[in-house]
């Protein structure tokens, strides 16, 4: 199992009741779906692995939820919320830029 593996597991291990974790669509899924390997990895490979994760995130009644949390917590691995790490830079970068528009404005 990966390093960035493990934090997902760690996450579901850790959960309280009625937490919005508990309606996880990626709950008993292989969590090394969700993050890249330590060892290579060839781009069809991660294709194919970011497409099985973020189907099960665009079923998941708690993306949003999940979304917000990574983007909180600063997670930089992974698909959270249906969106890779990259991704989810790029809505900090736009938030960041509605943010200080409106200031300006
Ligand atoms: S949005 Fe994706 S990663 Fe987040 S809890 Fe749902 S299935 Fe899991």
């Amino acid at each position: 199992m990966t390093t960035y593996g493990t934090s997902l597991a760690r996450l579901f291990q850790v959960e309280p009741e009625n937490d919005w974790r508990n309606q996880a669509a990626c709950r008993g899924m292989d969590p090394e779906l969700f993050f890249s390997p330590d060892s290579f990895e060839t781009k069809q490979g991660k294709d194919g692995r970011e497409d099985i994760a973020k189907a099960a995130c665009a079923r998941c009644e708690v993306r949003a939820e999940c979304l917000e949390y990574a983007i909180k917590a600063g997670e930089r691995y992974g698909i959270w919320g249906g969106l890779t790490e990259q991704e989810r830079r790029a809505v900090v970068r736009r938030r960041t830029a509605e943010l200080r528009a409106g200031r300006a404005g």
